[in-house]
């Protein structure tokens, strides 16, 4: 066997007893800045160190600082699950070491990426005329996404003159991600012309107040360049009116973006994906698979109604990569930023042949149904409040205790309460607001989550919750 064949059976162990262990591991790492650092040379190595060295120092110094995002009692954030078929897939793509700039740089790369892309469209019941790019985040998808609102509205001058005094604006609800913000901003729209939408009591975006903003701006000599709708919000999961602000997004002519980075996934299931409408008035669609579709991180998958606005805002092919057969569309580099492409599409195929359609549904069934059954133990327990109703495997609930505490004491036991469980490493939460309500919020949607280790955090949680 060769030293590589020798090692990589090495690691490969390693990670299968990781994955074993992983839930008796404190989840949020419990070291402080530095101690990482302090502990690693100062200087590179000037001559070979042996694997086994290396494999010794991630047991001692790499792994104290890991917070186990894979461990089935993360409840925080959203997941960025993974599964043994995506590890593969991730190990085969850099074994290969493809860079799929272009088609002819690796045809199967392009190819493959189109029929996963494909399959993934079909899963979701997306409209049959999108077209797919596998992207590193939907930061970068809904930027994508922005920067070809800005040019449609533009006419495709800005690429070339820069702005040139048409003053764009970008709607979304106050409950959307700030990807959108950060993307408004590096596309040169300013942040001053993003408007937040408030939003509705179940905090989806309250659309007479964007039909009241459009028409406003519309009189004050604004253009409305792209209207952003959630598909499950970060904070609570609620989805915004999509299908009407679809239709404000045509009479206005402006780009209709649908961010569902997280909940995306659940479109796999006819029963959640017949209470979504208005995805064919969407220019663009993105959701991770990185997150909930057991494709470890980095993986966006997103979807465009017509990929020549794509390419109009991102071809862009100087002398030295001009082929015999200019495919701009063939060639995913002309989709987007990056020239340089992963080939990140073989994990993801991976993982799809690994479940099946079904064996996915049943997954995300299964992570739906334990949010239930977490939201149930919280209803039944009088010291404890649920802020909005469950969106899929997201709650919002918080401590109130004997129910004789001010809104401001109830703060402050709820950041104790969130400090105390992450500090007692047994399950990791983190937190919202709502309504100006401080809560937690409790997703699970772990690929190793059981019914056990839900259980178990609820009882983490009373228990700490009674020391206050
Ligand atoms: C997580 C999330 C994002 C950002 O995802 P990245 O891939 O980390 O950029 C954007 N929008 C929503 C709704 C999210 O939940």
């Amino acid at each position: 066997m060769s030293e590589f064949s020798r090692n990589a059976h090495k690691l490969i162990e390693w990670l299968e007893k990781y994955y074993e262990t992983v839930e008796n591991y404190p989840v949020l790492s419990q070291v402080h800045p530095g101690d990482i650092s302090k502990q690693l040379p100062q200087t590179a190595p000037e001559h070979h160190e042996a694997f086994d060295e290396v494999l010794a120092d991630i047991d001692k110094i790499i792994l104290p600082g890991i917070t186990h995002w894979q461990s089935p009692n993360f409840f925080a954030y959203f997941p960025a699950n993974s599964s043994p078929a995506s590890v593969l897939g991730d190990l085969l793509s850099s074994g290969l070491g493809v860079q799929g700039m272009k088609w002819l740089t690796s045809p199967a790369a392009t190819e493959l990426e189109q029929t996963v892309m494909q399959w993934l469209k079909k899963m979701l019941d997306l409209p049959k005329s999108m077209d797919g790019i596998i992207l590193d985040t939907a930061s970068v998808s809904t930027l994508c996404a922005i920067l070809a609102a800005r040019e449609r509205t533009s006419d495709y001058q800005t690429n070339q003159v820069g702005f040139s005094g048409q003053q764009l604006r970008v709607y979304c609800s106050d409950q959307a991600h700030s990807s959108i913000e950060k993307a408004v901003r590096i596309a040169g729209i300013g942040s001053k012309n993003m408007v937040k939408i408030k939003s509705d009591s179940g905090f989806s975006l309250s659309i007479s107040d964007l039909k009241a903003q459009l028409e406003n701006d519309v009189q004050n000599g604004y253009k409305p360049c792209c209207i952003v709708g959630a598909l499950g919000t970060t904070s609570s999961g609620a989805i915004d009116p999509l299908l009407e602000m679809g239709k404000l997004a045509e009479k206005y002519d402006a780009w209709f973006h649908i961010d569902a980075a997280y909940s995306g996934t659940a479109m796999m299931l006819p029963e959640f994906r017949k209470t979504i409408e208005g995805l064919e008035l969407a220019h663009s669609f993105v959701f991770n698979p990185h997150k909930w579709m057991f494709t470890n991180f980095d993986c966006s998958a997103f979807f465009v109604r017509d990929k020549a606005l794509l390419t109009k805002t991102f071809s862009l092919i100087p002398e030295y990569l001009q082929t015999q057969h200019i495919e701009d569309e063939l060639d995913y580099s002309n989709w987007s930023i990056q020239l340089g492409r992963r080939f990140r599409s073989l994990k993801l195929w991976m993982v799809i042949r690994h479940y099946g359609r079904q064996g996915l549904q049943k997954k995300i069934r299964g992570h739906i149904q334990l949010g239930e059954q977490f939201e149930q133990m919280v209803q039944e327990n009088p010291s404890f409040e649920i802020l909005t109703p469950r969106m899929l495997n997201i709650i919002c609930f918080r401590f109130l205790g004997d129910g004789n505490h001010s809104e401001d004491e109830i703060t402050l036991k709820n950041k104790s309460l969130l400090d105390s469980i992450n500090k007692s490493g047994k399950l990791f939460l983190t937190h919202t607001e709502l309504d100006g309500k401080y809560c937690l919020r409790f997703v699970c949607g772990q690929t190793l989550v059981e019914e056990r280790h839900v259980r178990q955090a609820w009882k983490t949680i009373t228990e700490l919750a009674d020391k206050l």
